[in-house]
């Protein structure tokens, strides 16, 4: 739009009434969105080099249908598009992508995004995981310096399962403490320049928490932990300085105060007064929701469109 023309465009909002208003925001909102998922598009078939199917490079432009590029592979002969294998193929829905990314920004639950969104709460379980796959993935490589490492524990959950395998379906209301459902432990490794990588085990035993922690650590860091058995001979192999806290006094004294394991303390205690707005999450998506906390503590993908950049890309 002409400099001119635009000038007139936003003297001419005064005129508006309150109703045309709203409705303007409305539309400038869902425009905007509709950007962020072209521009997250664009992203997408700028680095989509490879087969979706197999793998190989030898694909080629193959015309464009309902608005999508397609592809061609010359290994397999197979086509696609640029939404194959994503969650987002359903043609209708993609324009949505934008507004739920921004639910996804926002921490709205299943049903509020599906509200939101006013698609079924199939798709909304479907995008949002999709969405938190790539994130999972984003698990910090290398800790450095002083690094906090500790665990904790969620209650085992089936949520989102259709079948529990293998235990009995507790009774609701049948609150006998010996009833309760067995603990999942995580293990949480963070350093002080907000790397993160967190584990979802299935016993907090040695021979599970050392292959996590293993590479993931550069030599000569500062390992900070409580008095836990599970990681002074994972120090003393890897040559790594070992400060167990054993408690809130000790922690004073270390250095003063340099030495502890609040800043990991602390990240699971917000962690853990931010799950329980989705009503229980199942132990099989438990690693996912680290996930978001993780990006969400971080402000790593703080947008909408981060969120669908990240989701998008191949
Ligand atoms: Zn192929």
């Amino acid at each position: 739009m002409e400099s001119k023309q635009y000038t007139d465009f936003l003297l001419s909002i005064r005129t508006l009434s309150t109703g045309q208003l709203r409705h303007l925001g409305t539309r400038v909102d869902q425009q905007l969105r509709q950007d962020d998922v072209n521009h997250a598009l664009e992203q997408r078939l700028k680095k989509l080099s490879r087969c979706v199917h197999c793998q190989s490079a030898h694909i080629v432009r193959w015309g464009h249908n309902a608005g999508l590029q397609r592809f061609r592979c010359k290994q397999c002969s197979k086509t696609f598009n640029e939404l194959t294998k994503t969650p987002f193929t359903r043609l209708r829905n993609r324009n949505k992508l934008g507004t739920y990314a921004q639910c996804m920004v926002a921490g709205k639950t299943l049903r509020q995004a599906a509200k939101f969104c006013q698609i079924s709460l199939t798709t909304s379980f479907r995008w949002r995981h999709h969405f938190l796959a790539k994130p999972e993935q984003h698990k910090a490589k290398q800790l450095s310096g002083i690094v906090e490492v500790d665990e904790t524990f969620f209650r085992e959950s089936f949520k989102g399962k259709r079948q529990i395998t293998h235990r009995k379906p507790r009774q609701r209301g049948g609150g006998k403490a010996c009833d309760a459902a067995p603990l999942v432990p995580v293990l949480l490794m963070l350093d002080r320049s907000e790397h993160e990588a967190d584990f979802v085990l299935v016993s907090d035993c040695i021979a599970e928490v050392h292959p996590c922690m293993e590479n993931r650590i550069k030599a000569d860091s500062v390992l900070c932990t409580d008095g836990s058995q599970l990681y002074p001979n994972f120090a003393k192999n890897h040559k790594l300085f070992h400060k167990r806290i054993l408690n809130e006094n000790m922690a004073r004294t270390l250095e003063s105060g340099t030495f502890h394991i609040q800043t990991v303390n602390n990240y699971t205690a917000r962690l853990k007064a931010w799950l329980p707005r989705f009503y229980g999450v199942g132990t099989d998506y438990l690693a996912n929701y680290l996930a978001w906390w993780r990006s969400t503590a971080f402000e790593e993908l703080s947008t909408g469109r981060d969120w669908l950049n990240e989701a998008l890309s191949p």
